[in-house]
């Protein structure tokens, strides 16, 4: 099961790198890199926070991510596409790994059929 309907659960394990040992209260991990709900949060703690040389260093992070686009199946903003699969040859359209991950599973389960791994368009981004 991926992550997009799990809600809020303890999926990190936290290790400051100066002590070695795991931190003690509550942390959020982001992959603004991938997740644009990520990347406005970043972007909003970079408005918000009175640190000007983390404001500057989270800018020009967020200056070196990829662009989104828009995947023609579900709508979503990702970063990285693929083409479609041997079972939705849509000429032109192009998938996230969501939707290839949902097709996959749902070939294998209804026809016995593998689709294979997801492919981005010019490797893996992530
Ligand atoms: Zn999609």
């Amino acid at each position: 099961m991926g992550d997009l309907n799990k809600g809020l659960y303890n999926k990190y394990q936290i290790i400051n790198r100066e002590t070695g040992r795991e931190v003690e209260g509550d942390y959020f991990v982001l992959k603004p890199a991938t997740d644009p709900a990520a990347r406005a949060a970043l972007e909003a703690y970079a408005e918000a926070t009175n640190n000007e040389n983390l404001k500057v260093d989270l800018f020009a992070w967020l200056e070196t991510m990829p662009e989104f686009s828009e995947c023609d199946w579900c709508g979503e903003p990702a970063v990285e596409l693929s083409y479609p699969h041997m079972f939705d040859l849509a000429i032109g359209k192009r998938m996230c790994r969501g939707c290839w991950d949902h097709d996959r599973e749902a070939y294998k389960g209804a026809y016995g059929e593998d689709i294979g791994p997801f492919h981005p368009i010019g490797g893996d981004k992530a």
